[in-house]
């Protein structure tokens, strides 16, 4: 039996407990949706403040140069690049998530068809629990470029290797799933889709800033993800690109927007792509919200990702310990692995009324959310998450679930 003692003393031996100071937590509140948006750092708001009033403010137009503005999203690229793997010059800072998604598998099928052995390849393969919006701008390539193009959605990761075989062109693959937690093995994916012969991008969401990740050891193609889930960088805050040098020459993506310019300022009237991972940016960026993803990397230089992965490993085992401990007879079903190695930094657990079960835990200040079907979704973020946080969060659940403290007629907000 664990006992709140044992939590208190986890809490006590716990590396990484004063890095919970850099961030800005109500004090009632138990956020384990870290996964769906970071806390804030609490710099952030001083960061804000000098880039509205100094850098915009009172430098306006010159901070393009002097506060280097134009560099940003690869300067910034460059703080993000070690917790990916990434080596410099390989990442940008920039757009969306679904817009860095496009610009990848655009570019991927365009090495593909100019490949003599690739050329007549159709198939774009991901799988069919994938974050909806991978598999909707797959659909939108699809019909866009009209040229014969298949998706073929894989069901299950142990069919991964059997269904990338030689007529698939283009992989993207989430590395930890958004609704399960499910890890994938992005090294032994990687070799054996480019064993087939097909080009590999994987997307980092629900990874960068949580599980350990080495794009360049996987020896990956392209990769994209977002700053404002693990990484802390603020709502909405702009994705990231991950173009290895070994694909720079070559990538091109149909965003061919004056910041992908070998030259932007000589006004040119014709695009020549930069060559460089300069090719991955598009156009102008929204400099405050980017500028404060600096913000959200500043705890991770403070500790390492082997740290963080094995306090996010010992939080979610304990969480599903204390679970079972203490919610055996109510019907919860795991939908998380219990395997280390395939599990991300998240616990998922259904529930028959899991919508109206969150949202009593959100009126109780303990914070996760809902994703269909019935899945109660935990995220555990080790830069701000205490041991005494899982026991008091499933103090509350079992609490809830023991007295049946939740409205199952409760009506769905539009975001879950
Ligand atoms: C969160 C998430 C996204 C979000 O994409 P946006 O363009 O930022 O809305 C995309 N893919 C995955 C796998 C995600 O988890």
């Amino acid at each position: 039996m664990i006992s709140e003692h044992d939590c208190s003393q986890l809490d006590a031996k716990d590396e990484l407990a004063h890095l919970r100071e850099l961030f800005a937590l109500p004090a009632d509140t138990i956020y384990l949706d870290g996964n769906s948006l970071g806390a804030q750092p609490k710099a952030a708001l001083s960061h804000a403040q000098h880039i509205i009033s100094q850098e915009w403010g009172t430098d306006l137009i010159k901070s393009w140069n002097k506060a280097g503005w134009f560099n940003r999203p690869l300067s910034i690229g460059n703080e993000l690049a070690p917790i990916i793997g990434a080596g410099p010059d390989e990442v940008a800072v920039t757009d969306s998530t679904s817009v860095n998604i496009f610009k990848a598998v655009a570019g991927a099928l365009h090495i593909q068809k100019n490949n003599a052995t690739t050329a007549q390849r159709r198939i774009i393969l991901t799988e069919r629990s994938n974050f909806p919006t991978d598999i909707y701008i797959l659909e939108g390539i699809k019909h866009f470029l009209d040229d014969g193009y298949e998706l073929r959605l894989v069901d299950s990761p142990a069919d991964l290797e059997h269904a990338i075989d030689t007529d698939v062109a283009v992989v993207l693959l989430t590395h930890v799933n958004y609704r399960t937690g499910y890890m994938l093995d992005m090294a032994a994916l990687t070799a054996h889709a480019q064993q087939q012969g097909a080009l590999i991008i994987w997307d980092l969401c629900h990874s960068a800033g949580a599980v350990p990740v080495d794009l360049t050891q996987a020896k990956a193609d392209f990769a994209v993800g977002c700053t404002y889930k693990y990484l802390n960088a603020g709502p909405g805050a702009p994705a990231f690109i991950w173009v290895p040098k070994k694909h720079q020459a070559l990538f091109t993506q149909p965003l061919t927007g004056w910041w992908a310019h070998q030259s932007p300022f000589e006004m040119q009237p014709s695009f020549q792509a930069a060559g460089d991972i300069r090719g991955a940016l598009c156009g102008t960026q929204p400099m405050i919200s980017l500028s404060l993803v600096s913000s959200g990397l500043a705890a991770f230089k403070q500790t390492s990702m082997e740290k963080i992965r094995l306090k996010s490993l010992a939080l979610t085992d304990l969480f599903i310990r204390l679970i079972e401990q203490r919610c055996a007879n109510h019907p919860l079903t795991l939908e998380t692995p219990r395997d280390h190695a395939h599990r991300g930094s998240q616990v998922s657990i259904a529930h028959p009324h899991g919508y109206a079960v969150i949202q009593a835990l959100i009126e109780q200040g303990v914070i996760g959310d809902y994703r269909e079907p019935h899945i109660m979704r935990f995220g555990f973020t080790p830069l701000y998450t205490s041991f005494m946080d899982v026991w008091r969060a499933v103090d509350i659940l079992t609490d809830i679930l023991d007295h049946k403290k939740y409205d199952i007629n409760l009506a769905k907000s539009a975001v879950t």
